[in-house]
């Protein structure tokens, strides 16, 4: 059987080493670093909350168009886990048979569009989902780096330190994250799931270098242009 249309090459993620990691959704978890929440205006005592974006926002490019429809682009430095096998309701102590790598990446976000849609009580979809918002480096597979749950996370730009927080700040853990997604969908091979990002949160602009670490990770570095006319 033929397809009716081309859509190209299946969307993957470069792996570390060599190899690819074929993706299917992407799951992001909101305000899970207790000073996010509170910069956000909120008390760091809410239980953190998930909402996606497409797999077509993933994009390891050195080079990021700045989107159309927003004047307050933001960055939020998040620690990307992978699921390498899939499971329902999986258990906290269960969680690291079900990761195969973790990565660097950016949570982009229209802030400005979000902020119109928590006024209106609407979805935060567009805000948080294009070709090209979830900027990250390469996967680096846990049976290289194992399962870093504490260590320094990064974001500057032009060389000034924006955000600096560290993995073990997490409200939900890694391992509660997937435990707690799980128990509402079934997580398949090749999700991933975004882990939150910790306080300073700040526009960026065409021309911007982004340089994104996680001690035991890895790095990803990348500027935003400006839009084609
Ligand atoms: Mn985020």
């Amino acid at each position: 059987m033929q397809d009716l249309i081309e859509i190209g090459p299946r969307l993957v993620l470069p792996v570390a080493g060599g190899g690819t990691f074929p993706l299917r959704r992407v799951f992001c978890v909101g305000r899970n670093y207790v000073e996010h929440a509170r910069e956000m205006g909120h008390s760091g005592r809410e239980a953190p909350f998930f909402f996606a974006k497409c797999a077509e926002a993933v994009t390891t490019a050195g080079r990021v168009v700045y989107p159309p429809c927003t004047a307050d682009l933001h960055h939020e430095v998040e620690l990307v886990v992978a699921i390498g096998a899939g499971g329902h309701d999986i258990a906290v102590g269960a969680a690291r048979d079900h990761i195969c790598g973790y990565t660097v990446g950016i949570d982009l976000t229209r802030r400005d569009l979000q902020a119109e849609a928590k006024k209106l009580a609407r979805p935060w979809y567009l805000a948080k989902s294009w070709v090209g918002a979830a900027p990250m480096g390469m996967l680096q597979p846990a049976s290289r780096i194992g399962h870093p749950r504490a260590g320094r996370i990064a974001l500057s730009v032009g060389g000034e330190v924006r955000q600096a927080g560290d993995l073990a700040e997490m409200i939900w853990s890694v391992d509660e994250i997937v435990a707690e997604l799980s128990r509402f969908d079934v997580l398949l091979p090749g999700d991933l799931i975004m882990t939150g990002t910790p306080a300073g949160v700040a526009a960026v602009v065409p021309g911007d270098r982004l340089l994104a670490e996680i001690a035991g990770v890895g790095r990803h570095e990348f500027e935003i242009t400006a839009a084609a006319r």
